[in-house]
């Protein structure tokens, strides 16, 4: 059964989360944005005990938040066990053993602090005839309600702080005004003057009716009561039957023959959208006493017009009203300040509703009855409200909610839609019988504390400097303290200042008249009395004057002291904005310390990095520098290597010359050599053919001599193969005829007297070839000497054609050349020249003389060639230009 419960109850718990997680988000922008914290309507829960022990029971308190609802018997068989057991949870729920006093710290404790601290508070009890709601509110005797400890509890806090009666004074307009002190004390009297109105009773418990209400020692006290502000409590009450208002503390005169009808009261709005009753009675009060013996008249006042009239005073709401009233002291703080703008007025509303129940439970008829509907109109009307209110909230939308329909609804209309603290005891009876009722209370109370009203904002304070009231009393103690001890007080025991003034006084003369003739006694004493009238009036004066000067110098003081305050205060300001800069500073300090902690913690690394780059570079340097050295050192070795292979090289190369020239030179000798034995063997074969067949003809057998000389020369071949074998013995050129030449005979040439020099007829000869003497031939010769290896001498015919050239000159192209061999006829005398020296000067032409001819005349002979070596020659056509 008990997991049961728990496990529901959870359930019941998640579910009412969702609903607020739900709201936060999707509630709509409030209408009067002037502040945006909210908090819920709190509603608690009473249960009250039995009545009768032996009564059925269908409430359980579980747990200090939730209750449980069990159907009666009765009911459970009509339903078909549906809806057994139902929990609900509230802020707090306070069982039947809670005492007013612990109730009362729990939910109206922080109404009347926020009373005094200016905001305002709202806070009613709900719930079925019987179940305990004016138990709650009032109390009974010994067991003081929500109410007398409220009031008792603000009488407690502001109690010393009060401000004289009808400083405060309501304006018909829900406002408060501040009256002059002359005002004030003028209205003081007059209420003294009446003596219909009851006097403030001066002890607690005159009227046996709320003796006991609170014990003191039950007494409290809120905290932070500014000091330096004058309070006045103010209340009203006031009853709403049938939807009509009536100001329970209206003093009408009493007719007992034909008693008048209370008239109904309106309601207005005042400037601060705040509802109001016009023209309720405010009555000022200076004690809990005094307010209580107030509420007990209002009490009286509805009884006998319940009982004049006929009515059920549990259809009926009861609303007392605390109203106060604060402003602070002016900057003397001796007086309150006279200004409208700066009196505060914040109200605390204590509501009895009536019951809930839906019809009457006594056997109402007739306007009774009619009465019953109106009064449950208006707690619908209560429940629409709350409705709305948190269809609004939790779904965004903006639905108008029907303050208006009713007058309860009316007059609280802005602590729901402006601010304010709203709280609601919600009080059961657990009897079997209120069942039905109670889950309807119950719905209602939980869809309550689903709507949420704007948190009161915090008042201004004023500009003045704290602790006036306090330096006020001070220089008052100490103003009494100081007459006390130059004139004591009225009632003093030894006023000694005053005695030595009296002591200074002439005795007055003997006084005794001796008889209606006397005068000498009279105008004595009259002299006396006048001389004593005179000195007092001088000392009245002297009096006012010090007085007047203390009170000036003591004001200048005060002002003194005030303005030294403000500059301390102001100095304090400084100190904290200073203190606060230097705490910025100190943050920023150490954020910059963390930081540059950091960075050299970073440089630090680099430094390290850096060293080990500049180790790693200094080593590299040196392996460079070592490898540059070793480099250098390979180079010239290299170099050094260079220069001896170059020597070898051209050691070797000089030697290889020398040894192939005198390898090639001994080679030609020895060809040359054979050439000359085969010339020589072949000339004697061909002489022996050729002596055979031209016997007959007597050839001239050339002498010894000549075929010496011409066994001796080499003949080079003609470039024209078919030429005859034996040339005749004057050479002559086969292109002479028709042809002109120029024959090129270089004056070093030597003459060698021999037959087989080339004579050409019509030839133009010259020593260097010229310009004039090319133009006027197409053929061209040169004759050039040179000395062979073996000491004879070679002439070589150059021979080859002229060509004009574009340029209008003329090019000689080499086609042939003739080789001619002879001993040197100044081999003894003359040294061997060289053709280095030749007649044009040109290096190919030496070459190609020099060398190449010999060589391809000496080598590339034929074997076996039926033309011998001579014709085995081949002129090497080259070309060249001029
Ligand atoms: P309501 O105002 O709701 O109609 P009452 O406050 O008049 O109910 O209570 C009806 C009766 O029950 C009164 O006699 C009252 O003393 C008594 N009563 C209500 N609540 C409690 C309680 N918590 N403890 C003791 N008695 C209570
Ligand atoms: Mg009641």
């Amino acid at each position: 059964m008990r997991a049961r419960r728990q496990r529901r109850r959870g359930i019941k718990l998640k579910h009412l989360g969702m609903i607020r997680k739900g709201k936060t988000t999707r509630r709509p922008p409030p209408k009067k944005p002037s502040n945006n914290q909210k908090d819920p309507v709190g509603v608690y829960c009473r249960v009250r005990p039995l009545g009768a022990e032996d009564e059925e029971c269908c409430i359980e308190v579980i747990s200090n938040t939730t209750i449980q609802l069990h159907a009666p018997d009765g009911l459970k068989a009509n339903r078909n066990g549906e809806f057994k057991e139902t929990q609900y949870s509230f802020k707090k729920v306070f069982g039947i053993k809670t005492t007013q006093r612990e109730l009362f710290a729990d939910v109206a404790k922080p109404l009347v602090e926020d009373l005094i601290h200016c905001k305002n508070g709202l806070l009613f009890t709900y719930g079925v005839t019987g179940s305990g709601k004016t138990y709650t509110m009032t109390g009974s005797p010994g067991q003081g309600g929500l109410l007398p400890r409220s009031l008792d509890m603000i009488f407690n806090s502001i109690g010393p702080y009060q401000a004289k009666r009808y400083v405060f004074k309501p304006d018909d307009k829900n406002g408060m005004e501040v009256q002059n002190q002359v005002d004030a004390l003028l209205d003081r009297q007059k209420r003294d003057s009446q003596t219909s109105v009851p006097k403030t009773p001066t002890t607690r418990r005159t009227d046996p009716e709320f003796a006991d209400m609170i014990s003191p020692e039950e007494a409290c006290k809120a905290g932070g009561v500014d000091e330096d502000s004058s309070y006045s409590v103010f209340v009203s009450y006031i009853e709403i039957y049938n939807n009509y208002i009536y100001d329970l503390l209206e003093e009408t005169p009493f007719d007992p023959i034909k008693p008048k009808p209370p008239q109904s009261k309106i309601l207005r709005e005042d400037q601060n959208h705040n509802m109001y009753v016009a023209g309720c009675t405010e009555v000022e009060v200076k004690s809990t006493e005094e307010a209580f013996e107030v509420f007990w008249r209002g009490q009286k006042k509805r009884r006998i017009a319940n009982t004049q009239l006929n009515r059920e005073s549990s259809r009926s709401h009861s609303v007392f009203i605390i109203k106060l009233a604060q402003a602070p002291l002016d900057a003397d703080g001796d007086t309150v300040l006279q200004d409208k703008s700066q009196v505060n007025v914040s109200q605390l509303c204590l509501v009895d509703l009536a019951g809930s129940e839906r019809t009457s439970r006594t056997r109402a008829e007739g306007s009774r009855l009619r009465e019953a509907g109106n009064i449950n109109q208006s707690l619908m009307t209560l429940r629409t409200c709350i409705e709305v209110l948190r269809e609004n909230q939790m779904c965004g939308t903006n639905k108008m909610v029907p303050y208006r329909d009713s007058k309860v609804t009316h007059l609280f209309k802005n602590y729901f839609d402006g601010e304010g603290k709203v709280r609601m005891v919600v009080c059961v009876n657990p009897k079997a019988d209120d069942y039905e009722e109670t889950l309807l209370v119950m719905r209602f109370a939980e869809m309550t504390q689903e709507v949420e009203v704007a948190r009161p904002v915090d008042r201004p304070i004023c500009g003045f400097a704290a602790g006036r009231r306090q330096r006020n009393q001070a220089f008052k103690d100490e103003l009494t303290h100081r007459l006390e001890e130059r004139g004591g007080p009225v009632d003093g025991e030894s006023p000694t200042v005053l005695n030595q003034l009296l002591q200074s006084f002439h005795p007055l003369p003997p006084c005794e008249i001796s008889g209606p003739n006397d005068d000498v006694t009279l105008p004595r004493l009259i002299e006396a009395l006048e001389k004593r009238h005179k000195i007092r009036q001088m000392m009245v004066e002297e009096y006012n004057k010090t007085a007047n000067m203390l009170k000036s110098v003591l004001q200048e003081q005060d002002s003194n002291l005030l303005s030294k305050e403000n500059f301390i205060q102001e100095q304090r300001g400084r100190l904290g904005e200073k203190d606060k800069m230097i705490q910025n500073q100190k943050n920023e300090i150490d954020r910059l310390e963390k930081k540059s902690k950091m960075l050299e913690y970073k440089i630090d690394i680099l430094q390290k990095t850096t060293n080990i780059y500049e180790e790693d570079k200094r080593s590299l340097q040196h392996e460079l520098e070592s490898r540059e050295q070793r480099l250098q050192r390979e180079m010239s070795e290299k170099r050094r290597m260079e220069t001896r292979m170059q020597g070898i090289v051209t050691d070797a190369k000089l030697k290889w010359e020398k040894e192939c020239e005198r390898r090639v030179n001994a080679k030609q000798l020895e060809m040359q050599n054979k050439l000359w034995v085969k010339d020589e063997k072949l000339k004697q074969l061909k002489a022996i053919v050729t002596e055979g067949k031209t016997e007959n003809r007597q050839p001239q057998r050339p002498s010894r001599e000549k075929d010496k000389v011409a066994a001796k020369r080499s003949v080079s071949p003609s470039p024209v193969p078919t030429g005859p074998l034996v040339r005749p013995l004057h050479r002559r050129s086969h292109s002479a005829g028709g042809e002109r030449w120029v024959d090129h005979k270089p004056t070093t040439n030597v003459d060698l007297d021999t037959v087989l020099q080339p004579n050409i007829p019509n030839a133009i000869k010259v020593n260097a070839p010229n310009e004039k003497a090319l133009s006027k031939c197409d053929k061209y010769v040169l004759t050039h000497q040179e000395f062979a290896s073996d000491g004879e001498i070679q002439t070589k015919l150059i021979k080859g054609e002229v060509f004009k050239t574009r340029g209008g000159g003329q090019a000689v192209q080499f086609t042939d050349i003739e080789t001619l061999k002879q001993e040197n006829p100044l081999a003894a005398s003359r040294k061997r020249r060289s053709s280095e020296t030749g007649p044009d000067g040109e290096p190919m032409e030496r070459n190609w003389t020099d060398v190449e001819t010999r060589c391809s005349v000496a080598v590339e002979m034929r074997a076996g060639s039926s033309l011998g070596p001579g014709y085995q020659h081949h002129g090497y056509p080259k070309r060249r230009k001029p």
